[in-house]
């Protein structure tokens, strides 16, 4: 039998033209958009406004994907709240609710592990297992907004920066993105839509001629060719060059200033003289740099820059006219870094 496609997949235009296949008139779309969106309902036979017959038809040809929470841990810090959730055929992702003084910002996941191998990174020890459906990361934001509404509160923002690459898996991760900022449903502004990508070039050129007013945030973590291409073996494929000039384009493109990741990683790029290279690289482009202490994977061994080096290295980017901070951690009192819940689930 041919698996449905989860209904949170379809985009409303997407669905107009579904029931058209149907038969059905477009004001039945926007009511089933609307049912998902608005009222949040988790079945069929909630959407009270639709005849039975095409209740029936949409239980048949679709599935209203729910995900399974197989543990959930509350920071008592910060409350910043991580899923570990498992799908339809049991593999597992994570999620995270951050709560902000802007509001709550979800991390969603777009891949079941990742096929990129950094060097830091828990979700990319088991390699790839599959990509998500759209659905299945549509329904990462909608379990979180129902948790909220319990407080009243809503998703302000979202991010793409859970496991997995979200340019790798391209269609999915743009609907995604049109999908929670559609005006018919959770209405997340664009500006509030954060896409975090190891620097897949061609991919970059695609999402900056859709021109959407999402921000893209690079995952540099290095000033050089040798050192990155050491860290994240999809700098052999895309060096920094073609990668900075498709930072350029994207900027070109929408307007929108890019953010650069980096992880300092004790003795490998965590030096002055790394943070005058990386002053000097992205000079002439408006952006902004998150220097991210690395998390301690212990499979990666990897250790994390002192805290007074880490201070040094942004104080010398500030002072080289850098528009850099360092993010703070969030959750620290719970397995926050991305992968390695489900890291450590697996082991069992
Ligand atoms: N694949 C995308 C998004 C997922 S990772 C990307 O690479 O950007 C989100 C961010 O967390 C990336 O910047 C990634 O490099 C970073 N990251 C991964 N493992 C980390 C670790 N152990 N410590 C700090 N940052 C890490």
């Amino acid at each position: 039998m041919k698996k449905r496609p989860s209904l949170y997949s379809y985009r409303l235009r997407e669905l107009v033209d579904l029931f058209a296949d149907w038969g059905e008139p477009k004001y039945r779309a926007q009511q089933v958009f609307a049912w998902l969106y608005k009222r949040r309902v988790s079945d069929y036979d909630e959407m009270t406004n639709l005849p039975q017959a095409l209740r029936d038809r949409l239980r048949a040809n679709t599935t209203l994907t729910s995900l399974r929470e197989v543990t959930r841990q509350v920071s008592e810090l910060d409350g910043t709240t991580k899923f570990l959730f498992a799908l339809s055929d049991g593999a597992t992702i994570e999620t995270v609710i951050m709560p902000h003084d802007y509001g709550n910002s979800v991390c969603v996941s777009t891949q079941v592990g990742c096929k990129m191998g950094c060097k830091f990174c828990a979700s990319t020890l088991g390699g790839l297992v599959r990509n998500l459906e759209a659905g299945e990361i549509v329904a990462q934001v909608i379990h979180c907004q129902r948790l909220l509404d319990q407080k009243g509160e809503r998703v302000a923002s979202v991010v793409l920066m859970g496991s997995g690459e979200p340019l790798d898996n391209y269609e999915a991760a743009t609907a995604l993105i049109d999908i929670v900022t559609a005006p018919d449903g959770l209405q997340i502004g664009q500006r509030h839509i954060t896409l975090s990508t190891v620097g897949i070039v061609p991919a970059i050129y695609r999402l900056a001629d859709e021109r959407r007013g999402i921000t893209l945030a690079v995952s540099l973590h290095a000033a050089s060719d040798e050192v990155r291409s050491r860290l994240m073996p999809i700098n052999k494929a895309y060096d920094m060059n073609g990668l900075l000039e498709a930072c350029h384009y994207y900027y070109n493109q929408t307007g929108r200033r890019i953010t650069f990741e980096y992880a300092l990683i004790k003795d490998h790029n965590d030096q002055l003289d790394d943070a005058r290279q990386l002053a000097r690289l992205i000079a002439a482009l408006p952006c902004h740099v998150n220097v991210i202490p690395v998390n301690y994977v212990p499979e990666r061994g990897l250790k994390r820059t002192r805290n007074e080096q880490i201070q040094a290295f942004v104080r010398e980017l500030l002072r080289l006219g850098v528009n850099a901070t360092v993010r703070r951690e969030m959750g620290g009192d719970i397995s926050a870094a991305c992968g390695q819940l489900r890291a450590e689930h697996a082991k069992g």
